[in-house]
């Protein structure tokens, strides 16, 4: 079904040279926090404030949110600093509440997108409340993009026409340097296949780090999303949830202050298209050579029950030999391929002898 008609989310907001910025804590702590933050990132031209009120946890135990308190903490923001609010809503009883409170922007949060039920759920209270709210269905937790626009059809179905779209990286096993890494072709996929539809990225739980907002939101308008969903706290360090992630306002200033706006006018985007596209390999790159010394260390640890030397002179030639013959095979020069192989040889021995002198 066709996804077509939308308004704005927020009017003169998430066009060409004025990107939509929502900013605000990971969760309503106390009235106080939520105060001091809402006016600090309203005196830093911040136009619409988040913070969840209802946070879903991986596990029990975990602060799960201030609850229906802080919808009234959330409208003295409002009234107080002219800013629009946002928060999550997961259940009937959410949004009831959210829009009683006259919240202007929901979010449906990762782990409620990908359940179909809970979406419907959502979308027949907005029928039947029939406001004209803003809603902004975040990506499922997994990859899967017809999941993700499943969600967005059921909002949209329920009359919603200021409708978007955030991508906040997916979850995986193993390691990497962002908490969630993004997947951008997905967006990228979701935004030809809806054109209309504003997408805005949230770089804090994609980097799940302070340092790697900037680059990811510098990202994220590089490749002409909508807008940026970023978190912010008046004492990061002292957040009850997300706390590594969360940047000050005046941290936030900063980062703002730094983003390139690309002017829509040069025709750039091939070529950014292409530095995308390295980017990714880049990333993918590192995470292969991480795994890569996994698998070393594991070596190490036999080697090191077995007694045996880190190097072994016959293995490490043979490998070369037929890394170096495909390497050229595939277009790239010999000496190249020998210098890769042998700094990455050298990394592998100093850490199996990190292993052995355990
Ligand atoms: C949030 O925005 O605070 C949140 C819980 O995000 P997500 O649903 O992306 O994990
Ligand atoms: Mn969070």
């Amino acid at each position: 079904m066709a996804i077509e008609n939308l308004q704005p989310i927020v009017e003169g907001l998430g066009v060409a040279g004025a990107p939509l910025i929502m900013a605000g804590p990971c969760s309503a702590e106390t009235e106080e926090q939520v105060m001091d933050t809402a006016r600090q990132l309203a005196m830093g031209g911040v136009k619409i404030f988040r913070a969840g009120i209802w946070k879903p946890r991986t596990k029990p135990g975990g602060f799960e949110g201030i609850g229906s308190v802080g919808l009234q903490w959330l409208r003295r923001v409002k009234e107080e600093t002219g800013m629009l609010i946002a928060t999550e809503v997961a259940t009937r009883k959410h949004v009831e509440e959210a829009l009683e409170a006259g919240v202007d922007i929901l979010w449906i949060g990762a782990r409620t997108s990908a359940n179909p039920f809970a979406v419907q759920e959502i979308a027949d209270t907005l029928q039947e409340a029939g406001k004209d709210v803003a809603v902004l269905v975040k990506n499922p937790v997994n990859p899967d993009l017809e999941l993700w626009i499943g969600a967005l059809e059921r909002i949209y179905n329920a009359g919603i026409h200021r409708l978007g779209a955030i991508h906040r990286g997916f979850s995986f096993y193993g390691k990497s340097i962002y908490r969630n890494p993004p997947q951008w072709h997905i967006p990228i996929e979701l935004h030809r296949r809806l054109p209309e539809l504003p997408i805005v990225i949230d770089p804090s739980h994609m980097g799940g780090k302070r340092e790697l907002v900037g680059p990811l939101a510098q990202q994220a308008l590089d490749m002409k999303f909508t807008g940026l969903m970023i978190e912010s706290h008046c004492d990061p360090d002292c957040a009850w949830s997300d706390k590594n992630q969360q940047v000050t306002p005046d941290i936030l200033k900063i980062i703002l202050g730094s983003l390139v706006v690309r002017n829509t006018e040069q025709t750039t985007e091939s070529l950014e298209t292409l530095r995308q596209q390295i980017d990714k390999i880049d990333t993918e790159m590192l995470e292969l050579f991480g795994k890569r010394m996994e698998v070393a260390r594991e070596i190490g640890q036999y080697k090191k029950e077995h007694s045996m030397p880190v190097v072994q002179e016959s293995r490490y030639d043979g490998l070369i030999k037929s890394r170096v013959a495909a390497a050229v095979n595939m277009g790239m020069s010999a000496d190249f391929m020998k210098t890769v192989l042998q700094a990455v040889h050298e990394e592998s021995v100093r850490q199996q002898v990190e292993i052995l002198n355990k």
